[in-house]
Parts: C-alpha cells; structure tokens; sequence
C-alpha cells in the first residue's frame, strides 16, 4: 500500500495533528520534520481530492479540516460546505505544542548544575503507549517512531540549539525526566565516583554514619538529637570538603571492608570509592581535595591516591572486598602467662591454616547466624609482657580477628586462646594492610 492510500485510511479514523501523521512515516525521506512530513501529506491528500467532489472525498476532507488542515478548510468553502472545527490531537493531546515550555523548564533546572551531557527521559501513561500501538498495527505503519521518542527528540534538539550541551545516551550527568501531561521535570544527576585510599588514626570512630542505638536516628536526648551514635565517622570526616567542593547533596563510602571502631586503619590505607550524590559541580581538582580533605581531618583520617572512579568500580571493589588478604596487628592479653614455646606453637599453627567462624555474638544482630570459612595464612608473635604479646596476623578479607584471638566461645575455631591453652582477649587491633593483589583498575 502506497503512503497516501495508509494516510487517507489513518485520517479517515483519526484527525491527527500533522506531528502524528508525520511521525507514522518518519523514516522515509531526511532533512524534514515530523511536522513538515504531516502538513505535505495532508496537503497532497486535499489536492488528489480536489479533483472530485464526491461524499467519500467530502468526508475525508472534513477530517482533514478537523486536524487543522487549513487547504482543507479553504477548499470545503470553495465548494461551498462549512469546514469542521480543529479538534484536538487523538494521539498526542496536543502535547507536542508543549516543546517549548518544557525546554524552558529542563533549561532552568539545568542552570543549577555544572553539565556537559544529558538525556531526555519522557513519561507517558501507559494507555498512551498503547493506543499508539495499536495505530500502528491497524494501519500497517511501519516506518514509524513513538511519540515518546519524539518529545526526547524534539525537545534534546532545542535544549542543544540554546546550550553548549551534547546528548550522552549511555552515561549522561544529568537525565532530565519530563512528564509532558503534567508539564512538569524531574532532573536526575549522576553522581560522581572518587577512588582513594584511607588510614584512621583514632580508635574511637566508625567507618560510616552510625544511627544512634535509642532513637534509630531519629534524634533524641541521648544523642543529642543528632540521630547518630558516634558524633564523627570516617565518611563524614571525608565527606566534608568534598561536599563543600561538589556542592552536592551528600556523599556515601563504599569501603573495601570496614574496621572496628576502635581498630586503626595503618599502612597504605583501605581502598574505598566515594560516591558524590547530586554534585552541583563537576569540576574537581581532587590533588587540591585531597589536600583540602587531610587539612580538615588531620590527627583522625588521611585520604591519598584519589582519582576518578566509576560505579562499575565501586560494584567490583565491594564484591572483592573479602577476597583481599589483610594483614592485622592486635595486642592480647592473657589470662595466665605464656612462654615462648607458645608463641612458636601458635606462629607453627596458623600457616595457611583454615578457621571455621560463625557469627560473632557481638555482631549476631546486624548479620545473618551462620559459618564462614577464613585462611589464616600466618602469624608473627612478639612477646611484650608476661602474660602480653602483639602479633602481626594474615588473613582473608572478613575474617573477625578479635575472635579468632578470644574464641568467642567456641564459635571461631581453632584459635589463639585455644592453641595457647590459655584465655586471651583482643587489647587493641590495626589494619596494617589491605593487599593490592586482588585490585585493579577498570
Ligand atoms: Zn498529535
Ligand atoms: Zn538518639
């Protein structure tokens, strides 16, 4: 079926604007709108029936005049029949008109934001969809485009005409979703991916935000109706200059692991990539950061190595984090002394030794009760005191070592107490070092 033929049935049903009637063949011929495509086929179908003056042609004419086809009108009045009102689009409601308000709203959104790319995410209610659809079907309109695709379309074109802006279909920094209904914009930003390393030099703060044990986080007397726990974490700490500089909303640590408390984190430091949520600037010089960062933090945390990461990053620094090996140095205490011949007996022990450890009792509330197998690959034993040593321990990521010294009542086993036939207890733990093995760029 010719093009002509398929519109003359489609209009003959449905009064559509020239958008929709366009946009049924908008892969045939280039350098043309939709709209352009829409108002030459309506007026190549009011010239072909020019020619006779037949019911059939005055009906189709009618609806030409009713989608605001204006030779249609002329040529009714010609022939002397009263032309019918323009009538509102079936298809789009004429919501297509809407192009440029909405741009003015997506523009004065944007101006919020430092950007370079976007897209444009139209909503539509579902029976929108649908009917157009089934358009398409009955009438055999292949060559076609939605009208979804055409609001992202249109309106991407006039927000490039009015800024320095480029569409960016697989990771754009902001995603304007319009509702062409509602007249109403809702900007999604995407949020910014910091790779760095940390060392925490105090034993009295947890990695993350830390909701208060009473109120939940809700805020009350106990916490002095700041909802949290600890008053600092690490991540606040860090988060502090990069929220100024970002001007964003916040900021979340993705940890590659996480210390106690009260462990401190030595060495190179335990990687981490820092979300950056709704930043309002993009433009960061993360060597000033970094340094702005460890001014702010001095004495508690210390961030280095930071660079650009990606959230495809962060996905493979969480699911490795427990592959990596790290190594711990802890302070224990012995109920009874010990010798030297214990300390080459656990050093002898613990080679590649694998542990068996369920759930801790002090962590049993937040994760799930079950057992976990760890390698414990050595451990290194200096004697401090009589009844003291430190020891320097290898292990696999998440492996609790305060039990793995205690016991925990049999729940870790074997472990040092065990093997020194002694009961000894966990004075002070350090992250001496997370391994760099495992990790990699992307
Ligand atoms: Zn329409
Ligand atoms: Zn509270």
């Amino acid at each position: 079926m010719n093009i002509s033929k398929k519109a003359e049935n489609l209009i003959k049903e449905y009064a559509v604007c020239n958008y929709c009637l366009g946009r049924q063949f908008s892969n045939l011929g280039t350098g043309t709108t939709n709209y352009e495509r829409g108002s030459t086929i309506k007026s190549y179908l009011t010239m072909e029936i020019s020619q006779s003056k037949s019911d059939d042609n005055i009906n189709i004419l009618q609806q030409l005049s009713r989608s605001s086809s204006k030779m249609a009108k002329s040529l009714l009045l010609k022939w002397g029949i009263t032309p019918e009102d323009t009538v509102i689009c079936p298809i789009c409601e004429n919501k297509l008109k809407n192009i440029n308000e909405l741009t003015e709203i997506i523009l004065a959104k944007f101006d919020d934001y430092e950007l370079n790319t976007f897209l444009i995410g139209t909503i539509l209610p579902k029976e929108w969809f649908e009917r157009e659809r089934k358009l398409k079907e009955g009438f055999d309109l292949l060559q076609t485009e939605y009208l979804k695709q055409e609001f992202n379309r249109l309106i991407g074109k006039e927000i490039c005409k009015q800024k320095t802006l480029d569409t960016d279909f697989k990771n754009p920094e902001i995603i304007a979703e319009i509702n062409p209904l509602t007249l109403t914009v809702n900007p999604r930003i995407a949020s910014l991916y910091i790779f760095g390393r940390y060392n925490k030099y105090i034993r009295t703060i947890p990695q993350t935000r830390w909701p208060c044990y009473s109120c939940k986080g809700k805020g009350c007397e106990k916490c002095k109706f700041t909802g949290k726990q600890y008053q600092e974490s690490v991540e606040e700490l860090i988060g502090f200059e990069t929220i100024k500089t970002a001007m964003s909303e916040k900021v979340v640590l993705h940890g590659s692991g996480r210390e106690d408390i009260d462990a401190l984190m030595l060495g190179s430091g335990r990687p981490f990539v820092l979300e950056v949520v709704k930043p309002r600037i993009r433009t960061i010089d993360l060597k000033e950061l970094e340094r702005k960062s460890n001014a702010y933090t001095e004495g508690k945390v210390r961030v280095s190595g930071y660079r650009w990461s990606s959230k495809k990053e962060l996905v493979y620094l969480k699911m490795h984090a427990q592959h990596a090996v790290k190594r711990y140095r802890a302070l224990i205490k012995f109920d009874q002394n010990i010798s030297q011949v214990h300390l080459k007996k656990i050093e002898s022990f613990f080679r590649d030794r694998k542990i068996e450890q369920r759930t801790p009792m002090r962590v049993k509330h937040r994760r799930a009760d079950l057992i976990r197998e760890k390698m414990v690959y050595s451990i290194r034993c200096i004697l401090k005191k009589e009844d003291e040593m430190e020891v320097v321990i290898s292990c696999d990521g998440g492996c609790y070592v305060k039990e793995l010294i205690s016991g925990d009542d049999g729940r870790t086993l074997p472990n040092i107490s065990s093997i020194a036939e002694n009961v000894g207890f966990c004075k002070e733990l350090d992250v001496l070092e997370i391994e760099e093995r495992i990790y990699k760029e992307i």
